[in-house]
């Protein structure tokens, strides 16, 4: 296989405003195409955002999939900065913003990485209400991630940088009413 070229440059960094560098190298995923995955980083001030989108031209689109059983665990997802994600059954919703970062793993990576952001986001001064929620929502993700319960997963993106690959998933193009209501980074950032 073709070794990937990296091209690195200097740009501002979104935080501090000193010199980080952007790495980018494309690189063929399997069913989804070309994809630019992007790294900026910068030594000043610890910034480190991954991000990938698709290199080809593609639709709004909509993917979804029910998880039932281990197998179902390592169904890829492609998620961007641009894509939202649902989890209905565990109640979670990763919206674009600003710092969101974009990955390329499977249902169980996607878990760790909810998992992971739970405990960062741990408040010393959290509610014992939201407190318990929390651990609940654990407890919930742990068993996802042991294919004890059945969820789905919903990948939407208004530019088609996102997507769910494998056997179960069912893909159906965004109406332009559905895409309005998405939250976009673009939107965000013209505020
Ligand atoms: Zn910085």
């Amino acid at each position: 296989m073709e070794k990937e070229k990296k091209v690195s440059m200097a740009i501002d960094c979104p935080e501090c405003g000193k010199k980080a560098v952007m790495t980018e190298f494309i690189k063929e995923i399997p069913f989804f195409g070309k994809t630019l995955f992007s790294n900026l980083k910068c030594t000043k001030c610890s910034f480190n955002l991954n991000d990938i989108s698709s290199d080809e031209e593609k639709t709004p689109s909509k993917f979804s999939v029910k998880i039932e059983s281990e197998k179902d665990l390592t169904v890829k997802i492609v998620k961007s900065s641009t894509s939202t994600v649902k989890v209905p059954e565990l109640g979670v919703r990763i919206e674009p913003t600003p710092s969101s970062e974009g990955y390329f793993t499977n249902i169980e990576g996607l878990l760790n990485k909810i998992k992971d952001s739970l405990s960062f986001s741990s408040l010393e001064e959290e509610e014992q209400d939201s407190k318990k929620l929390k651990e609940k929502l654990m407890e919930k993700i742990e068993q996802a991630r042991n294919a004890k319960i059945s969820f789905t997963v919903i990948v939407e993106d208004p530019f088609g940088n996102g997507a769910l690959i494998g056997e179960k998933v069912e893909k159906k193009s965004l109406e332009e009413k559905e895409v309005s209501e998405l939250k976009t980074r673009m939107r965000f950032l013209e505020h």
